[in-house]
């Protein structure tokens, strides 16, 4: 009798996990022509794509914003706001096919909030966040002027929304440290973190552009110098192309070449 309960007990058991823990290949969703417009009218770094390539961005959004639940919180969601979170999503991983993200839910905040997500009173410095353990684990906030913000104004170095999405591409491999171990060489991580380290340096040294923040730790540097390479590869190239190379290397992808896949 035990064995007859147990054997469909683990047949059922076994597909579950095999429905889990295989890979999945991106369920085609048919894009919406709103969005490529919005994304043509909004974000720089769609403009710059060929035609093929923004075909395939359109894609890559349209799958993300079927699987992912985009809310305000004390201030409303439009078509652009939902545009715009799936563009950070999709910049930082369109070097790679197959990519997607373990989040249901982005939470907007109407502006800067702070550690308990307040959005009244002092100490509000926080631009977004990435959710840390329990149900937060799929869950990411930002604040809605800033995720604008990033994608507004074109001669800043800053996006919030990549910079959050990077966070957590970073945190694929279970660390959020600045190491982004799937996407790097063995053998190039020790280079990666020194040059890290010399760059941090060079930010106490007051000898750097790159965003203050970024001395934090290893991970807020990733993530800063990140949005710094997507928003401005022109001048990243330029005023340090050590950095730039790294990066092309671990997202794959050249943010100056008009098709932007590293082959
Ligand atoms: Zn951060």
């Amino acid at each position: 009798m035990v064995f007859l309960i147990s054997v469909p007990v683990l047949l059922l058991f076994g597909w579950l996990i095999w429905q889990y823990a295989r890979p999945r290949a991106i369920e085609p969703v048919t894009p919406d022509a709103t969005y490529s417009q919005l994304l043509q009218q909004h974000v720089a770094y769609y403009r710059a794509l060929t035609d093929d390539r923004k075909k395939e961005f359109d894609k890559r959004v349209a799958h993300f914003l079927s699987t992912a639940r985009i809310e305000g919180v004390g201030t409303t969601v439009d078509e652009l706001d939902k545009v715009l979170v799936a563009s950070s999503a999709i910049i930082p991983i369109f070097g790679f096919t197959d990519w997607y993200y373990p989040l249901t839910n982005v939470l907007l905040y109407a502006d800067r909030f702070n550690e308990d997500y307040q959005t009244e009173g002092d100490n509000r410095m926080i631009l977004g966040m990435v959710g840390e353990g329990g149900a937060l684990q799929s869950t990411m906030v930002l604040s809605k002027p800033a995720l604008h913000e990033g994608f507004d104004n074109k001669t800043s170095k800053d996006n919030t929304g990549i910079h959050e999405f990077v966070h957590l591409l970073d945190k694929v491999d279970g660390a959020t440290d600045g190491l982004p171990e799937y996407l790097l060489p063995k053998d190039h991580s020790k280079p990666w973190l020194q040059l890290i380290h010399k760059s941090i340096h060079d930010i106490r040294a007051n000898q750097s552009d790159i965003n203050p923040y970024g001395v934090t730790n290893e991970a807020e540097f990733f993530a800063v110098v990140s949005e710094y390479f997507f928003k401005r590869p022109d001048l990243l190239q330029e005023k340090h192309p050590a950095l730039f190379a790294r990066l092309e290397e671990i997202f794959r992808q050249n943010p100056l070449a008009t098709n932007k896949t590293v082959n």
